[in-house]
């Protein structure tokens, strides 16, 4: 009989001590985040004991370089672990993704050595960064943030508003997105590292999310936040092009989303194929008709085809200058996986019948979890315009006057 858990890709081969690495954390995934993913979603409480263990066992991290006290990992490996998480709890495989990804990899790329040093220090200890982007009104529009950053003699001074920040409240380390203003001139869009507790940096409402409920989303305020000059982070385009090149780091978080997304439909489709086999209807398992088959059928090629875009576009960040993911294909495998686990995730639910519907069973739970990821960290029509612009090599801009003044890729 298959083994729906083993989920090994045919025609890619994992090495001893990736096999070695996936293994141990889906031992921990399995004994300490399945059984309390439940009661983090009912209690919507952040899963400390979770980051606890998570940070013991090295899961956090994982891609510092060896010159930082980290075990370099690479972002595939990275992915083979988050998916291991998401697959029993989407709670516990995003905070795998943000203790190893999205500021993280900013800072570690174009931070100075103290900024570096620092971001490595926080993450190595637990701490998933917050990234600090969004605006009530900058969405997907993200360079119309009116957040501003205004040199006063030795100091940045930030002022303005974010929300949907995911971690506000429970995260240190805060990357922090706004316009940089020097002797009354805009400058470019910066990056900027902020502590919780630092006067101005003000922790707001927090969302009442659908689902992935015990990770707060909250309004991160900056009123008055002054930090000293070298908490700007500086990419070596320079200022002025330094949100493209920020953003760059946003390749690895898509693909982190995408395994997230990825590792819940595993999660889903291994409770549908259990359950099918023992629910019986007509005096036989309900696996015997064909109809669901096929269904368990489609929703195994979609799980693969995923795995396989999202393993293609982790393993790419190989070869890439930038050292992150390739843009199309980590766009392309988060659209696609996405929509992929918003489906597989509502048909397992529908195998299940009525008890697939009741919050006490997880694929309730892996439904709503699993519908984010069409939207945070780029929506999959902001996306399909990112591949339609490569894919007709063409700009592709998407203000009326034309091209936007910091490139929103
Ligand atoms: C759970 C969650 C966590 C998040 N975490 C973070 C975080 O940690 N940090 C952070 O900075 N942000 C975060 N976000 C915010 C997220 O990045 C934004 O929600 C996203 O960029 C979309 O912005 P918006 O919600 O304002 O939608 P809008 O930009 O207002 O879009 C509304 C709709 O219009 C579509 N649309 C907009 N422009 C176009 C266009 N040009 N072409 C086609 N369609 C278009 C969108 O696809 C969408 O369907 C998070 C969001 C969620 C849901």
């Amino acid at each position: 009989m298959l083994d729906v858990s083993s989920h090994e890709s045919p025609g890619l081969t994992l090495t001893t001590a990736q096999d070695d690495l996936r293994a141990r954390a889906r031992k921990l995934a399995q004994t300490l985040c399945k059984p309390a993913a439940a009661t983090v979603d009912q209690t919507e409480e952040y899963p400390w004991e979770t980051v606890a263990a998570l940070t013991e066992a090295g899961f956090m991290g994982m891609s510092v370089p060896s010159s930082l006290g980290g075990p370099g990992r690479t972002c595939f490996e990275v992915a083979l672990v988050v998916e291991e998480f998401a697959r029993c709890c989407g709670v516990s495989g995003r905070i795998a993704v943000e203790g190893n990804m999205g500021a993280l990899g900013a800072i570690l790329a174009y931070g100075t050595a103290l900024q570096r040093e620092m971001a490595a220090r926080h993450v190595l200890a637990g701490d998933k960064l917050a990234i600090c982007i969004t605006e009530p009104g900058a969405g997907s529009a993200a360079t119309e943030m009116t957040t501003t950053a205004v040199r006063q003699g030795d100091a940045w001074v930030l002022d303005g508003e974010k929300h949907w920040i995911t971690g506000g409240g429970v995260s240190k380390l805060h990357l922090i997105f706004a316009r940089v203003v020097e002797d009354g001139v805009f400058r470019g869009i910066g990056g900027f590292m902020a502590y919780r507790g630092e006067a101005g940096l003000v922790i707001g409402a927090r969302e009442p999310t659908m689902g992935l409920r015990g990770i707060p989303e909250t309004q991160v305020l900056m009123q008055g936040l002054r930090l000293p000059l070298d908490r700007l982070i500086t990419p070596p385009e320079g200022i002025e092009h330094g949100f493209a090149g920020l953003m760059n780091a946003y390749n690895a978080q898509r693909v982190g989303a995408a395994t997230v997304a990825l590792g819940i439909a595993q999660g889903a489709f291994e409770e549908a194929c259990a359950f099918v086999k023992q629910r019986e209807q007509f005096g036989r398992p309900i696996a015997e008709f064909q109809g669901l088959q096929w269904m368990l059928a489609d929703m195994s090629m979609q799980i693969e085809a995923a795995r396989m875009m999202v393993w293609r576009a982790a393993l790419s960040a190989e070869t890439t200058d930038s050292g992150f993911p390739d843009p199309m294909m980590a766009a392309q495998a988060k659209v696609f996986t996405s929509e992929m686990a918003v489906k597989v995730t509502n048909d397992a639910l529908q195998l299940h019948g009525a008890s697939g519907y009741s919050r006490n069973h997880p694929v309730e739970r892996m439904v709503r979890d699993a519908r984010m990821f069409t939207i945070g960290g780029g929506t999959a029509q902001m996306l399909r315009n990112l591949i339609a612009g490569k894919v007709l090599d063409m700009k592709t801009p998407q203000t009326r006057g034309g091209y936007t003044s910091a490139g929103a890729e």
